[in-house]
């Protein structure tokens, strides 16, 4: 094939491995929103760029032809359907393909096309005639590295010449030969073992340096010494570019660990709110009464779409059986689910098929689901003590009423103390949440 590697992964122990805990495993998060997702986030924000060098000027594009491409790599781009370039590639593309070349750090959110502009800076960067490995991407785990490498063959479809390799546990390889794949991605550890214990590939050759994921590399043990250290065979003259999807202080020293003289590139993801959310509770006496509420309000919640959220995986799956044997199509998100199955599930709730999804909080954080119109709390979101916990209680109903959309917010209320919880959300965001009545959702698009 066009592209594509001669050497072909295995699956290794660790494909499935998954944290059971109750904090979210970043890894296998940022894998399923690659997953699921197909199109760019939409996101409003202004991009802000600082610059090494202030006094340069700052180019932007609005055009791929604007960065004069090789005529492969733009059939490619076109291929995959992009028309122009993200918000973020408008500024990072051109600096990336600066001559000389100029080094990197950009944080955005997931899908909003950082993963398609360095495959593209390193597809620009080689020369297919050198048969050595040029540029090389490291990415916290095989999943994401193998996600990145379908992405540059994607790219790379109509420039064959250039082949990739995968450098990922269970790809074993002989010591001393040197890799011919101008494009080597993979795994700290294993890209470390290729360059230094197997010789495969020769560091000081590499022209450009990719880091992937920075937030999720420094959450894995280890990942950020190895990074380090690969950093440190690499030539000075190495273009040098990091990612991530935040940016607290802890990834923010070792992105400047890792990169040199940077010029920085931030898009904040756009602020969710309450305001365009109409937010309604409905008095129960217990949680079989909660359900009687739910399957009386169901004919306006599959109107559109609606995710119902749970306290547990167990009343998750609980309630999901209860709407089964009534008849209702519903879908179940589940923390035991393995990463492939979770996207199926959301990939089938997209595209409608069905149009109820209930989950549970730990098990839905992070993930962009767009469409809905309707958030259900079945159970209100609370902390360790008991309280309401507002940030949750946002993330949750800031799925509904984006983008002038209407979205409306349910929350069920089945105990004096739930109710107190819901006074606490009101007066948190200073925004009244009203007693449901049945013609509040006839506005439900
Ligand atoms: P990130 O690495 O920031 O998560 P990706 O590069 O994976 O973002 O892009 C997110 C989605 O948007 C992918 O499905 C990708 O194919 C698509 N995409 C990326 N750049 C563009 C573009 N310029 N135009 C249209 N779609 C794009």
């Amino acid at each position: 094939g066009s592209c594509a590697g001669n050497i072909v992964p295995n699956k290794t122990e660790n494909g499935g491995r998954r944290d059971e805990g109750d904090r979210p495993d970043l890894a296998e998060q940022s894998l399923l929103n690659k997953m699921i997702r197909h199109t760019l986030v939409k996101n409003r924000n202004l991009v802000e760029v600082l610059q090494r060098d202030p006094t340069s000027p700052l180019y932007s594009v609005k055009t791929f032809e604007e960065l004069r491409l090789k005529p492969q790599l733009l059939q490619g781009v076109y291929n995959m359907g992009f028309n122009r370039p993200s918000r973020i590639q408008e500024n990072a593309l051109p600096m990336m393909l600066a001559e000389p070349p100029q080094n990197l750090i950009a944080q955005s959110q997931s899908g909003t096309g950082k993963t398609a502009a360095f495959s593209l800076a390193m597809l620009s960067h080689v020369n297919p005639a050198n048969k050595w490995t040029q540029c090389l991407c490291i990415s916290p785990t095989y999943e994401l590295a193998m996600q990145i490498g379908q992405v540059i063959q994607q790219m790379g479809k109509f420039y064959p010449e250039v082949k990739l390799a995968y450098a990922i546990r269970g790809n074993k390889m002989d010591r001393g030969s040197k890799l011919q794949e101008q494009i080597v991605i993979g795994t700290p550890g294993t890209v470390l073992d290729w360059c230094t214990k197997l010789k495969l590939i020769d560091p000081k050759k590499i022209t450009v340096f990719v880091l992937d994921e920075a937030d999720v590399m420094i959450a894995t043990q280890g990942h950020q010494d190895q990074s380090i250290r690969i950093q440190r065979l690499l030539p000075k003259d190495c273009q040098m570019l990091l990612f991530s999807a935040t940016f607290e202080d802890s990834v923010w020293k070792f992105a400047e660990r890792i990169v040199p003289d940077p010029n920085i590139i931030k898009l904040k993801r756009e602020e969710e709110t309450v305001d365009t959310i109409k937010q309604f509770y409905a008095s129960c006496n217990d949680k079989e009464d909660k359900f009687t509420a739910l399957c009386n309000l169901y004919g306006s919640l599959t109107i559109a779409q609606a995710m119902i959220f749970c306290h547990t995986r167990k009343i998750a799956s609980w309630l999901t059986a209860q709407l089964t044997k009534e008849g209702h199509l519903v879908a179940l998100l589940s923390g035991e689910m393995t990463v492939e199955q979770r996207a199926a599930v959301i990939e089938r709730f997209r595209c409608g098929k069905e149009k109820v999804l209930v989950t549970t909080n730990v098990c839905s954080r992070g993930i962009d689901v767009e469409q809905v119109s309707i958030v259900v709390n079945f159970d209100l979101p609370v902390d360790k003590d008991g309280r309401a916990d507002c940030e949750t209680y946002l993330h949750r109903i800031g799925r509904t009423g984006r983008f002038g959309k209407k979205g409306f917010a349910i929350n069920m209320v089945d105990s004096p103390h739930s109710m107190n919880i819901i006074k606490q959300i009101e007066d948190h965001f200073n925004r009244k949440i009203l007693k449901l009545n049945t013609d509040d959702l006839d506005e439900v698009e």
